[in-house]
C-alpha cells in the first residue's frame, strides 16, 4: 500500500479497535488508491481519504420488545450514516445475530462506493440489529420492527436517510417499519424507505433487482470476451433474496444453476435448481434447502455442512454473506476450472481468496459493482415516489439493465485509465472513490 494511505489505514485501525470487517473493507479500497493519490494531490491536501473513513454520524440505540410469552427482550440497533456527499444516506438494514458496529461500518463503507458507482444521487449508509428473526413469529418480528423504528424514525427522511432491506429484512419487515414511521409522523412519506410493497409505494423489480443485476453484470463480463451465459454451469451460494433472483435470471439467459445453499448445508441438483419449488420453500414456508432436497427427491444431493465451492462450475456467484468464500474454497474453484467469480453478496470473498483467484487467472468482480442493482433500483423507487408515479415491470427492468451495463463499463474504463486493464477491483474502487471525492472537494470542509 502507498505510504500516505498506509498512514490513514493505521489510523483507521487505531480509531476503530476490534472491527475486523471494517478494517478489511477499508484496506481493500485503499489498496487500489495508490495511482489516484499520485494523480490527484488535491485529495490529500483536503484530507479526503481520512474524512471518508470516518462516518458522518453513528447511531446506536436500545431496542426493547415483548416476545409471545410476554417476556421483555432486548436488542441493540445501529445506523451508520457514512457519507452524504452525493445524496441522502442510502443503504439497507440487516437483522442478524452477527451484527455489531464493525459489520455495520464495513457495509456502510462499501455502500458509499457502490452507490457512487451506480451513477445515481445517493450517499452511503447501513444499519441493523443483532436481532435474530429465525424462529420468531410474525407478531414478534412486527413488535421488534416497531420498536426499532420508534427510535430510528427521527433520523430518517426522503432528503436525509433512506433505509431498505438486507439480510433478515425483506418486504414484510419494511412494511412493519414503514407502518410505524407513518403512525409516528402522521405522514405518508413513501420516499423514506425503499423495498416497499407494490400497492404501498414500492417499485417493480426491486425484489428481483440485486439478483437480476448481478447476472446482468456477469453477462456483460462474458460479452466482453464474445461469450454469453447460454450453456454455462453456475453455482450460487445462499438461497435468500439475492440468490433466488440470480438463479431466475441465469435460467432466463440460458445458464444452469446446479447448486445453492443456506447456513446449514448445500444442495446439488444437476438438472438445474427448480426455482418455483425453492421459492415456495424459502418464501412460502420459510424452510431450508434441506427441505428442497427432500421435496425434490431422487437425483438431488443434500450435503450437510461442507463447502458449496467443491461443486464444479464455470461461474461462481457468492450470494450469501461476508467471507463465505475463503482460500480453500478458491482453491477448489480453481482446481475445477471455474472461470468467473462475481460477488452477489457484500464482501463474500476473503482477501486471500481474491488473491488466489486472480493469480490463477479467474475473472473476479467485486460486490460493490456486481450487486449495485439492488440499491440502484431503490433509487428508482425513490424517483417514482418523488414524482408520485409507478413504472411498469419491463421499463423498470430495462432501466436496471442499462445501469448495470454502465457500472460494468465504468469499472473497465477506469481500470484502463489507471493502467490496470481488465481489473474490476481497481476499476470499481477508483471509479466509486473519485466520484465521491470530487463531490467532497466541491462541498468544502464539512
Ligand atoms: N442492502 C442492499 C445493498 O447491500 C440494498 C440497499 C438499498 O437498497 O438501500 O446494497
Amino acid at each position: 500500500m502507498e505510504q500516505s494511505l498506509a498512514v490513514v489505514f493505521d489510523e483507521v485501525v487505531h480509531r476503530n479497535p476490534g472491527e475486523a470487517e471494517f478494517h478489511q473493507a477499508v484496506e481493500e479500497v485503499l489498496m487500489s488508491l495508490g495511482p489516484v493519490v499520485v494523480k490527484h494531490p488535491e485529495y490529500a491536501d483536503a484530507e479526503i481519504i481520512r474524512r471518508l473513513c470516518e462516518p458522518e454520524r453513528q447511531i446506536i440505540f436500545r431496542v426493547p420488545w415483548t416476545d409471545d410469552q410476554g417476556r421483555v427482550q432486548l436488542n441493540r440497533g445501529f445506523r451508520v450514516e457514512f457519507n452524504s456527499a452525493l445524496g441522502p444516506f442510502k443503504g439497507g438494514l440487516r437483522f442478524h445475530p452477527s451484527v455489531y458496529l464493525g459489520i455495520v461500518k464495513f457495509l456502510g463503507f462499501e455502500q458509499i462506493f457502490k452507490n457512487a458507482l451506480s451513477g445515481l444521487p445517493i450517499g452511503g449508509a447501513k444499519g441493523g440489529s443483532d436481532f435474530n428473526p429465525r424462529g420468531r413469529s410474525a407478531g414478534e418480528v412486527m413488535r421488534f420492527c416497531q420498536s426499532y423504528m420508534t427510535e430510528l424514525y427521527r433520523h430518517l427522511g426522503e432528503y436525509t436517510d433512506v433505509p431498505a432491506g438486507d439480510i433478515g429484512v425483506g418486504q414484510r419487515e419494511i412494511g412493519y417499519m414503514f407502518g410505524q414511521y407513518k403512525r409516528i409522523t402522521n405522514r405518508y412519506e413513501s420516499g423514506t424507505l425503499t423495498g416497499k410493497g407494490l400497492s404501498w409505494g414500492g417499485s417493480q423489480v426491486r425484489t428481483e433487482a440485486t439478483g437480476y443485476g448481478t447476472v446482468f453484470f456477469v453477462d456483460e463480463m462474458l460479452r466482453a470476451s464474445g461469450e454469453g451465459l447460454g450453456g454455462t454451469r453456475v453455482v450460487v451460494s445462499g438461497s435468500g433474496n439475492v440468490a433466488l433472483y440470480a438463479i431466475e435470471k441465469i435460467h432466463q439467459l440460458g445458464g444452469t444453476v446446479v447448486a445453492c445453499s443456506d447456513s446449514d448445508g448445500y444442495v446439488v441438483d444437476e438438472a438445474g435448481i427448480d426455482l418455483a419449488l425453492l421459492k415456495e420453500i424459502k418464501n412460502g414456508r420459510r424452510g431450508r434447502v434441506s427441505d428442497y432436497a427432500a421435496a425434490r427427491g431422487q437425483g438431488v444431493r443434500y450435503i450437510d455442512g461442507g463447502s458449496i465451492w467443491d461443486v464444479p462450475c464455470d461461474i461462481a456467484l457468492p450470494c450469501a454473506t461476508q467471507n463465505e468464500l475463503e482460500e480453500d474454497g478458491a482453491a477448489a474453484l480453481i482446481r475445477n476450472g471455474c472461470r468467473i467469480v462475481a460477488e452477489g453478496a457484500n464482501m463474500p470473498t476473503s482477501p486471500a481468496a481474491v488473491r488466489a483467484l486472480r493469480e490463477a487467472g479467474v475473472a473476479f468482480a467485486p460486490g460493490k459493482a456486481v450487486n449495485a442493482g439492488g440499491v440502484a433500483t431503490s433509487a428508482l423507487e425513490m424517483q417514482q415516489n418523488a414524482s408520485r408515479d409507478f413504472w411498469d415491470f419491463d421499463y423498470t427492468e430495462k432501466r436496471l439493465e442499462e445501469i448495470m451495463r454502465a457500472v460494468h463499463d465504468r469499472c473497465l474504463q477506469t481500470a484502463d485509465e489507471y493502467g490496470t486493464p481488465g481489473d474490476y477491483v481497481a476499476g470499481a474502487n477508483i471509479a466509486g472513490f473519485t466520484r465521491v471525492a470530487d463531490a467532497m472537494l466541491a462541498l468544502g470542509v464539512i
